[in-house]
């Protein structure tokens, strides 16, 4: 893009933001901050201005929030044009024009798409519709769980036991409520750590009085006479009462709006280039179409150049702020989205952060801490480098191991750690389920093909 071209964009384009979320605000500002003068405006099909998600789970389920106040804090003035409360409903990247589901056109010189993901609601419609039987996405979806929570269950049933059903659980029981989790895999938060640290997980569940039921999965809800939820019957035969059930089974992204549209949007998000430009059908990449936050699927160079499609707070805030500064730079002043994912939660009163990509390892050591005690660092590793580094209650050494991932440190860890004990001595199988079987929860998502990748074995067909 010549000089002359982005001078003008700059003073008189006009910039479209589809999803009025976290990364959708978080580009908006930058483009502002950026000196960005021409017209900017925000579609989104919720109602509100943007909120932040992370307390959902967490303090507005314990009544210590509400969920009407959890708006994302403003940096500064944007000077927009909001259109909330309806969804963009096609893409025509020829004419450079946004449909909504109102029959209003907005045009674009350059669009950023921040659609993110929705919650996967539970598959038989009938019992999804059940009174008594929620997901947790959004701040209406919270505020209504809160206030079921408040009347105070029999049983409260989570189905699906990765970082969000995890923190719903930790939730209910510091709200003195029963609760049963059913998790398919063997342990909650296997898809996101494995099973070496999710067994800790598992530990940390029974400990706090959760019914924990794992290696199975619900396969029917049942409703009463009046149509509330009262039983969930689950793979082993066993029948659970419950009168709410909190389905948590990952997410999808939303990327429908856009089918037809030529841009390579789909089930597994939309692919950009590392600068966040959207490819077209064709792999082609666009030059005025972006992408960024959760619906996004981009190249990571730190890690063998994998698509990474990531669902983490931090991931939308640092990729909607490449993307708004690429929307408005020449070619040569462009930067890549080169960011170590790095994610959060806190759940039975331990917190836990993940630096790196941990399902890419398939050994880690435990570098400093003990497993037993719940309180570690487990540091991944991947073809001879350290890919990630999980902690439980000891976040204040993931800088380190952040800055070792982007050096690319050697794997296994050598060198002598703060207390270090003699289980981390050495390497053991992360234990990650097979990647081809479905796991409930993992925030990152492996979407891309490496070469280098030896996980992929060949099991010929029993005659
Ligand atoms: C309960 C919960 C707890 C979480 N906890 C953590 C945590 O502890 N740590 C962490 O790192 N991350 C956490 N996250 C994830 C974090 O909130 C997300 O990564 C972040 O919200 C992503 O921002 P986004 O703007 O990309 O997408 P979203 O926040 O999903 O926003 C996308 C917006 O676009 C809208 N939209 C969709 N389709 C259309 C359309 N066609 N037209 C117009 N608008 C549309 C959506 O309704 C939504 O408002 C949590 C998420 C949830 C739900």
């Amino acid at each position: 893009m010549d000089t002359d071209h982005v001078d003008r964009l700059r003073r008189e384009g006009r910039i479209v933001i589809v999803g009025a979320s976290l990364a959708g605000l978080t580009a908006a500002e930058t483009l502002r901050a950026e000196d960005f003068e021409g017209s900017l405006t925000l579609i989104g099909d919720e109602q509100y201005e943007p909120y932040d998600r992370p307390p959902l789970s967490k303090a507005v389920l314990l009544g210590k929030a509400s969920a009407n106040h959890t708006e994302l804090p403003r940096t500064r003035d944007i000077d927009a044009k909001w259109r909330l409360g309806v969804p963009a409903s096609g893409l025509d990247m020829t004419a450079k024009r946004v449909r909504l589901a109102d029959g209003d056109e907005v045009e674009y010189d350059r669009l950023l798409i921040a659609t993110g993901v929705r919650a996967r609601p539970w598959p038989k419609q009938a019992e999804a519709e059940l009174d008594g039987v929620f997901v947790l996405r959004t701040r209406d979806d919270a505020a209504a769980l809160y206030r079921h929570l408040e009347a105070r269950p029999r049983r409260v049933l989570v189905i699906g036991a990765g970082f969000a059903g995890s923190e719903v659980a930790s939730a209910c029981r510091e709200r003195g409520l029963e609760v049963t989790v059913a998790e398919r895999a063997g342990a909650p938060l296997v898809g996101a750590v494995g099973g070496v640290v999710g067994a800790v997980s598992a530990g940390m569940h029974r400990d706090n009085g959760v019914d924990l039921r794992t290696g199975v999965t619900v396969t029917a809800l049942e409703g009463d006479a009046a149509g509330r939820v009262r039983a969930a019957h689950l793979s082993d035969e066993s029948v659970v009462e419950t009168d709410l059930v909190v389905v948590s089974l990952g997410s999808l992204r939303n990327t429908e709006w856009l089918t037809g549209s030529g841009l390579g949007a789909g089930p597994r998000g939309i692919a950009c280039d590392a600068g966040c430009r959207a490819f077209d059908i064709s792999g082609i990449v666009t030059d005025d179409i972006f992408v960024a936050g959760d619906v996004a699927r981009s190249p990571n160079a730190l890690f063998g150049y994998q698509f990474l499609s990531l669902e983490h707070w931090g991931n939308a805030v640092a990729q909607a702020r490449t993307a708004a500064h690429n929307m408005i730079s020449p070619s040569s002043e462009r930067r890549p989205h080169l960011y170590v994912p790095a994610f959060w939660s806190a759940q039975f009163g331990v917190n836990i952060k993940s630096v790196g990509v941990p399902s890419m390892g398939d050994q880690l050591m435990i570098t400093q801490g003990s497993l037993a005690e719940r309180r570690f660092v487990a540091v991944y590793g991947y073809q001879g480098r350290i890919i990630a580094a999980v902690s439980f209650d000891n976040a204040r050494w993931l800088e380190f191991y952040a800055r070792e991932i982007e050096r690319g440190a050697p794997f296994p860890v050598e060198y002598p750690t703060v207390d270090r004990r003699p289980e981390g001595a050495q390497p053991m199988p992360s234990d990650f389920p097979d990647p081809s079987l479905p796991t409930h929860g993992p925030t990152v998502t492996l979407t891309g093909y490496s070469p280098a990748d030896r996980r992929m074995v060949f099991t010929p067909a029993r005659h």
